[in-house]
C-alpha cells in the first residue's frame, strides 16, 4: 500500500495523544464541502508523485517511537483499502495507539479491525440528518438507500475494490457502523462538519434522535420527541405515507441500541473554507457562533455531552 500524505505531528486530531496522521486516498463519497479533493479523486498528479511507501512511513514512525504515541489513519476513506489491517498491524507492532477516521460505509472492515484489536479510537462522520444524507455525501438518493450490486460512486476505485460488499445500501452500512462502534468498547466519537448551504435545523433534530436510537418521526417536534420513552425506541423506520424512499429503505437487521446518550461523544465542527474544496465555485460558508450554539442546543436535548469543536477564538 502507498500512503498519500504524512503529517508528522498533530496535537489536535487524536485526543490526549501526540500523533502523526497518515492519509490514504480514494473515497466512495463526494461531500461537496470536502477539504481533501485531491485525495478523494485519487487522480491528482501531485498525489501520485508525492506518495510515501509503507516502509518509508514505518521507518519514520520507528524513529519517532517514544516521542509520538499515536497514529491517525485518515483520508479519503481509509477502510476502502483492503491492506489496511496489514498496515495497522505493522504500526501497532511499533507500540503506537491507532485512531481511525471513517465515513462509516464499510462496517465489515470496521468489524475486522476491531476483532483483530487494531483500533484504539474511532472517529466517524455523521454527514447530516437521514433525509439530507445523500446531498451532504454528494451521492444520489438511490446510491444512499437502494440495494445495488455495485455502487456507481465506487467506480473510480480502480486501485482497490470497494470492500463494503454488494447488495447493501450506504445507509444500511452507516447504520451498522454506528451499532458496531457504539458496542466496540473502545473510545469513539461521532462528528458532523456543519456547513451553511448544506445543513438546516432539521438535520440536527434528526441526528440527535438517530444517535440516541430514536424512530424517525419528522412530523414531531424535537420537544415532542423528547417526551417519549427513549428506551422503547429502536431503529424501526416509520413506514408511513410520509416516509420517503431513502428512509423506507433503512435495513431490517438493525440492532437495538439503548439510549445511552450520556456516554455518546458527539461534536459539531464548523466548516472552514480553503482552496481544495471538492465542489468548485461553491457557495458554502460557516454558520455564526450563535447559529452553531442553536444547533448544539438541539443536539443536547438527547445527547447532553455534545459539544462544539474548532469554534475557539
Ligand atoms: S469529507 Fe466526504 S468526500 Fe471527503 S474524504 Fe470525507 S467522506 Fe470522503
Amino acid at each position: 500500500m502507498y500512503i498519500s500524505g504524512l503529517q508528522k505531528l498533530t496535537l489536535l486530531d487524536y485526543p490526549e495523544h501526540l500523533a502523526a496522521i497518515l492519509f490514504l486516498d480514494g473515497c466512495n463519497f463526494r461531500c461537496p464541502f470536502c477539504h481533501n479533493s485531491e485525495l478523494v479523486l485519487g487522480t491528482s498528479p501531485e498525489v501520485e508523485d508525492n506518495f510515501y511507501s509503507e516502509d518509508e512511513v514505518l521507518g519514520f514512525l520507528k524513529k519517532r517511537a517514544g516521542m509520538l504515541d499515536g497514529v491517525c489513519i485518515s483520508g479519503g476513506e481509509p477502510t476502502l483499502h483492503r491492506d489496511l489491517p496489514a498496515l495497522i498491524t505493522r504500526i501497532k507492532e511499533l507500540g503506537y495507539e491507532v485512531k481511525l477516521d471513517t465515513n462509516g460505509t464499510n462496517p465489515d472492515m470496521l468489524r475486522r479491525l476491531l476483532d483483530d484489536h487494531l483500533l484504539d479510537y474511532i472517529a466517524m462522520d455523521i454527514k447530516a440528518g437521514r433525509r439530507n444524507y445523500a446531498a451532504a455525501a454528494g451521492i444520489s438518493k438511490d446510491a444512499l438507500s437502494k440495494k445495488t450490486e455495485s455502487d456507481p460512486a465506487h467506480s473510480f476505485l480502480s486501485f482497490e475494490e470497494d470492500q463494503s460488499g454488494p447488495g447493501c445500501s450506504f445507509l444500511s452500512r452507516i447504520q451498522r457502523s454506528i451499532d458496531i462502534i457504539r458496542n466496540s468498547g473502545i473510545d469513539y466519537e461521532f462528528r458532523t462538519t456543519v456547513v451553511k448551504g448544506i445543513h438546516t435545523e432539521e438535520d440536527f433534530e434528526d441526528i440527535s434522535q438517530w444517535l440516541a436510537g430514536r424512530t424517525l418521526e419528522f412530523s414531531n417536534s424535537a420537544a415532542d420527541l423528547q417526551k417519549k420513552d427513549m428506551r422503547a425506541s429502536v431503529f424501526a423506520p416509520s413506514r408511513t405515507a410520509e416516509t420517503d424512499d431513502s428512509i423506507a429503505a433503512l435495513p431490517d437487521d438493525r440492532t437495538q441500541l439503548s439510549a445511552s446518550s450520556g456516554k455518546l461523544r458527539y461534536y459539531l465542527q464548523s466548516f472552514r473554507d480553503c482552496d481544495t474544496i471538492l465542489l468548485p465555485n461553491h457557495h458554502f460558508s460557516a454558520f455564526t457562533e450563535e447559529e452553531m450554539l442553536r444547533f448544539l442546543s438541539i443536539i443536547k436535548k438527547t445527547i447532553p455531552n455534545a459539544s462544539l469543536r474548532g469554534m475557539e477564538p
